[in-house]
């Protein structure tokens, strides 16, 4: 039975972004989720989706552990709908297989009030931005510098350094 959540788990976000970051000895932007996708053994395919489908960005087919991500997307874009996913597999695999799963679309980011989106889009932005990488560069680097030191958009660039410092 799938249990009813309120209210997202951060620290639980946390800790697997934690764990990850650990496992897979990343210390240093770019984070690459491609790597960790593999690493815990979720598949990645990239895909050409059309007609009715053209907006979607990617999702996580939970029977095939496998992304889908949308091949014609920009590679930012991509990077982001993989970490996004990747937070549903490591920590959603039994919602992900409800009727209550949503697809990503390209126009959500972070955004949206559902507490899995919402982990999922914490679990992104804390496992491709880390704190503690940010403080050693965010001082020194303007937000476009720091969109391409991390290779995320500038808008997750922002969001975070509002996060973190308020800024
Ligand atoms: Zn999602």
């Amino acid at each position: 039975m799938l249990m009813s959540v309120t209210r997202p788990n951060y620290a639980r976000v946390m800790s697997e972004v934690k764990r990850l970051h650990g496992e897979f000895a990343i210390a240093n932007p770019p984070v690459d989720p491609r790597v960790i996708a593999e690493g815990v053994g979720v598949g990645l395919r990239f895909v050409r989706f059309e007609g009715a489908n053209e907006r979607v960005s990617g999702f996580f087919d939970c029977e095939d552990n496998m992304i889908f991500v949308n091949k014609d997307e920009a590679p930012l874009r991509q990077t982001f709908t993989i970490a996004h996913e990747l937070g549903h597999a490591v920590l959603h695999r039994e919602w992900a297989q409800s009727s209550e799963y949503r697809v990503l679309l390209r126009d959500q980011d972070y955004a949206g009030d559902e507490v899995h989106e919402k982990e999922a889009n914490a679990f992104a932005a804390h496992l491709l931005v880390p704190r503690r990488m940010l403080d050693r560069f965010w001082k020194a680097a303007s937000v476009e510098e720091l969109s391409r030191l991390f290779a995320v958009s500038v808008p997750m660039i922002r969001n975070r350094l509002k996060f973190e410092y308020g800024v």
